[in-house]
């Protein structure tokens, strides 16, 4: 499912950013670098932008084309947090790191937002995020998280929404309440990661698309990566940056990752006031349900509604239809809506949901396990891996703590143990 194909997908994003979409050169010829990056998502660009700055020689190698996987494809929301929770990620590192990283994801966001300003990304940025709940039972979770960032993570701009005041943000009676975060928002993805690219490009940074990594040798004191065609690139210091798609390249990280294919759909353009309808302050909006929906409306005043997991590898049958039949389960106005894109891609799941961020030796790095709700820890990942590059290793190690143990029976025997597992969050869903 999803395997590479040598151009973008086709997606609302790929037919919306026609103009910033530059063809780059496959290596075409051996070469030496400080630090070689396999894949140019968010994580592998940001981690290449340290490293030039800091006056290191990188090259990029990418497989298919600059934000192919899940950077170019995803549903745009920029969210603080990890995918695991706060309280996990206390429970491996203790509540002053823990706290550190959480103020870390913040500034991620104003990294984020900073780069979007000092290099003209404009990718459809909208400010704020809103999480809402399905189950009346779990109104409780949302308030208890407002709680928590406010006496464990220092966080006091949360407002909880009640029933009552919903329909100012949300025009559902499917959602029983939600949490208004300013600092989280929503952006055109696939823009972002191409303007992130042309950042990289003007620090110095070659990128080489349509150039696959099939695996890579260490010697004393350097690294050879292969490329399919026979070239090389010898380097001090490797940067894993596959994510999903890292199998061929390194199977010891593969065997603690799980791709599972998730999806979204988009509406014909539905109009401004339509829009504005259903989400009046164009929020990015997601539920607090184990298999969680998210959406929010584009630029060009379309529904975009992202949902669904499959475990086993393939596509719901009929998908703008699938997807449609989600949609109208928030918004059954949407009735006679048309469907006019609908895809796939793959996260990178691990078994306890927990990330997977790491080096061995001082040599190659990685960071995995964004499960999910990677765009801003993408960004966090990229900071402690490119300090650890440059000598200081000490936060990355603090995930090195966290065990990741490998799906057993590999992809297909753990993927129909997550699909047993997630049948019964599913269930759960619904009561
Ligand atoms: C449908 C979907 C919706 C999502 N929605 C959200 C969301 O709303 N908010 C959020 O925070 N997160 C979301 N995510 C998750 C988020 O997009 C990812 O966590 C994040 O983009 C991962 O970035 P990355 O750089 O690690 O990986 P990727 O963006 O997947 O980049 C990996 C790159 O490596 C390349 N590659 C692979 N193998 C090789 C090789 N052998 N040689 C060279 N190159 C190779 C690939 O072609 C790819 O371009 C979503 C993901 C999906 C799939």
């Amino acid at each position: 499912m999803f395997r590479s194909s040598p151009q973008h997908t086709d997606t609302y994003y790929a037919a919306t950013s026609r103009e910033w979409q530059v063809e780059r050169p496959a290596l075409a010829e051996s070469m030496t670098a400080d630090v070689c990056v396999v894949g140019a998502g968010f994580f592998g660009l940001y981690c290449a932008l340290e490293l030039a700055r800091a006056g290191k020689k990188v090259v990029v190698l990418e497989a298919s084309r600059v934000g192919w996987g899940a950077s170019g494809r995803n549903g745009g929301q920029m969210i603080i947090g990890f995918p695991c929770g706060m309280q996990r990620l206390k429970g491996v590192m203790g509540q002053e790191r823990a706290r550190e990283m959480f103020d870390e994801s913040r500034r991620a966001v104003q990294q984020i937002r900073g780069l979007m300003a000092d290099e003209r990304i404009d990718c459809d940025l909208v400010e704020g995020h809103l999480e809402v709940a399905v189950l009346p039972r779990r109104v409780a979770d949302l308030t208890d998280w407002i709680e928590e960032c406010e006496t464990e993570w220092g966080y006091r701009r949360l407002q909880f929404v009640d029933k009552a005041e919903l329909p100012k943000f949300l025009n559902s009676s499917r959602y029983q309440a939600g949490i208004i975060d300013p600092e989280g928002a929503h952006i055109h993805p696939l823009k972002y990661v191409l303007g992130l690219a042309r950042a990289v490009e003007a620090a110095g940074v070659r990128i080489f698309e349509q150039s696959r990594v099939e695996g890579y040798e260490e010697g004393p004191g350097s690294v050879t990566v292969r490329v399919a065609g026979g070239m090389a690139v010898k380097c001090d210091q490797l940067v894993l940056g596959a994510n999903a798609y890292v199998d061929k390249v390194e199977r010891k990280l593969a065997a603690r990752m799980l791709p599972v294919g998730t999806f979204i759909g988009v509406t014909e353009v539905l109009g401004e006031s339509a829009c504005r309808s259903l989400i009046p302050h164009n929020h990015a909006v997601y539920d607090n349900q184990f298999i969680l929906e998210y959406f929010r409306t584009t630029a060009d005043h379309r529904l975009l509604f992202g949902g669904k997991c499959t475990y086993l590898g393939g596509t719901p049958l009929n998908l703008p239809e699938a997807m449609k039949t989600n949609i109208l389960r928030a918004f059954p106005s949407l009735k006679t809506a048309k469907m006019d894109y609908a895809w796939g891609g793959h996260i990178d799941i691990t078994m306890r949901r927990m990330p997977d961020w790491g080096r061995r030796d001082d040599r190659i790095f990685w960071a995995q396990g964004f499960c999910g709700h990677g765009l801003v820890p993408t960004r966090v990942a990229a900071t402690l891996v490119t300090e650890a590059m440059q000598g200081r290793t000490e936060r990355l190690d603090w995930f090195q703590g966290i065990v990741n143990p490998p799906f057993p029976g590999g992809e297909r025997l753990g993927g129909l143990m997550q699909a047993v597992g997630m049948g019964w969050y599913r269930v759960r869903d619904l009561v």
